[in-house]
């Protein structure tokens, strides 16, 4: 699945039937905006709003994730691989954001534990020290890798312009966040506000 390749298509069948964005954005009760974001690329149109998409400018869901109109001949095993695509890509992000918070509880165990043995055990100062630094070297490791898996697992929406978006590593940790939410610049608009974690598309 290519979604440039998918926006293009849906500017150019939404040209041939002489529809402007604006007009293909009502009949959807979406904003131009969103229509926007679409035949440039940065998002994909919501499932839910798939079929009435499709509906609106006479194609099929096959031929809008294919980004082209299917063949008769083709149409099934398209079918079966953007099936294939959207079931995969959301299940691997799943598995990698359950997989952050795994590495997270088992970081936040392994340092609390390391903390308590240095601190209540009797050994001598350089021992102690050593564990300190080791329970400390864990931490960075695991807040380090759940980092990772979670900045992989999907995208985030700009509040902005609703462009979705894997923000840089970089930027992803300086990031002031919530549980749901973090502060990054879009790369589409370049604003910078509170965006929201996506799993799915
Ligand atoms: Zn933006």
């Amino acid at each position: 699945m290519d979604i440039v390749k998918t926006g293009r298509f849906i500017a150019e069948v939404r040209k041939e039937r002489g529809l402007t964005q604006r007009e293909l954005a009502d009949a959807l009760c979406i904003s131009d905006k969103t229509v926007s974001k679409w035949e440039t690329g940065r998002g994909l149109p919501e499932v839910s709003l798939m079929l009435p998409l499709c509906g609106a400018l006479g194609i099929s869901v096959n031929d809008l994730l294919t980004g082209e109109r299917v063949t008769p001949s083709d149409y099934q095993k398209k079918a079966e691989e953007n099936m294939m695509d959207l079931i995969q890509e959301n299940a691997e992000n799943r598995k990698r954001m359950a997989l952050s918070v795994i590495c997270g509880a088992i970081t936040v165990i392994a340092v609390c534990a390391l903390t308590v043995i240095a601190a209540c055990l009797p050994m001598p100062a350089a021992a102690r020290v050593a564990l300190i630094v080791f329970a400390m070297a864990v931490a960075a490791a695991g807040i380090g890798a759940a980092a990772v898996l979670e900045v992989r697992a999907g995208h985030y929406e700009c509040p902005h312009c609703g462009a979705l978006f894997v923000p840089a590593m970089g930027d992803y940790v300086r990031g002031y966040h919530t549980l749901t939410k973090r502060r990054l610049r879009c790369p589409h608009c370049g604003k910078t506000g509170m965006c929201r974690h996506r799993i799915t598309r």
